[in-house]
């Protein structure tokens, strides 16, 4: 029996709405999933409701953007939470204001890549959001489309302009670090799972960001994750996938830490929900440390 705990939908920038997603992995015969949108929790709640009408169980997450700061190698990484508590007060108003900054750094990029000579314009990449939150491949997506000139597929916009050091990478005025991501997840009655860490290609000391993360309190990495089928190793053979998941796990022992797993499904075209097998134990292990910390967690049900 598998789960996916690594799943986007409309609420940030997946391309299914969270009871099409639930739908999804219902006919994919997982055991339960994580709902866990960038910077979002607006998606959980359809998806808890539509979770319950199928009998499959839909742990509340999220996963939070870390700012970038490089003086302490901490470059583009991504805390996941899961079992938050979507009411939690905290949790809300810092999403807003996490999300008002977005949407200002987004405009940012776009005026960019529009001096770039790239067409594109914020009220198309509104549309390409569908009423969530803007993310960086709605951008993507939009210039693609748009100029098939310049871009010869979805990943040539993010090297070209998008990443870290590209001319149209900018800055948030209101961004998170390591140790407050994992601290709001923990204030929501959630644990915090340092997202893909192999993926972190940008990072020189892989090693030191784990040892770090588990100081700051994190609780678990997401060690089995769907590296072919994501950036930045896309296309990579199944041995090596297998080979960088070996690492996560090492990782993952070393520390101490808890482990979960998912695809990070984000568009039906790849169709990787529960592609890499993540085991219904290693979501047993996590409940029970979410129960043995928290008189109240926020979803029992299964
Ligand atoms: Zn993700």
């Amino acid at each position: 029996m598998f789960v996916d705990l690594h799943l986007h939908s409309t609420a940030s920038d997946g391309i299914l709405s969270p009871s099409r997603l639930v739908n999804k992995a219902k006919a994919k015969g997982l055991k339960a999933i994580a709902i866990t949108d960038h910077d979002s929790i607006s998606g959980i709640k359809e998806a808890l409701e539509e979770g319950k009408k199928l009998n499959l169980e839909v742990i509340p997450g999220i996963e939070l953007d870390v700012g970038d700061s490089p003086q302490e190698d901490i470059i583009e990484i991504d805390i996941l939470g899961y079992f938050i508590d979507i009411s939690n007060k905290s949790l809300i108003s810092i999403i807003k204001k996490m999300n008002e900054s977005k949407w200002k750094q987004k405009k940012e990029t776009i005026k960019i890549l529009q001096k770039y000579g790239i067409k594109i314009t914020e009220a198309e990449v509104l549309k390409e959001a569908k009423g969530g939150l803007v993310g960086r491949p709605h951008i993507a997506r939009v210039a693609l489309r748009n100029n098939p000139d310049k871009f010869k597929d979805y990943d040539s916009v993010f090297k070209q302009f998008l990443i870290y050091g590209q001319p149209a990478h900018t800055d948030r005025d209101f961004e998170l670090t390591m140790k407050e991501a994992i601290e709001l997840i923990h204030k929501a009655k959630g644990l915090a799972f340092l997202a893909h860490p192999i993926a972190y290609i940008k990072v020189k000391n892989l090693h030191n960001l784990v040892k770090k993360f588990k100081e700051a309190g994190g609780d678990g990495i997401e060690v089995i994750y769907c590296y072919r089928k994501n950036k930045p190793y896309i296309g990579v053979p199944i041995d090596k996938q297998n080979e960088l998941i070996e690492i996560a796990n090492q990782l993952a022992e070393e520390f101490n830490l808890l482990k979960s797993g998912g695809s990070d499904f984000h568009d039906p075209k790849t169709d990787i929900i529960g592609e890499v097998k993540v085991p219904l134990e290693m979501l047993e292990k996590i409940k029970r440390k979410v129960y043995s910390s928290s008189s109240s967690p926020s979803s029992k049900s299964s």
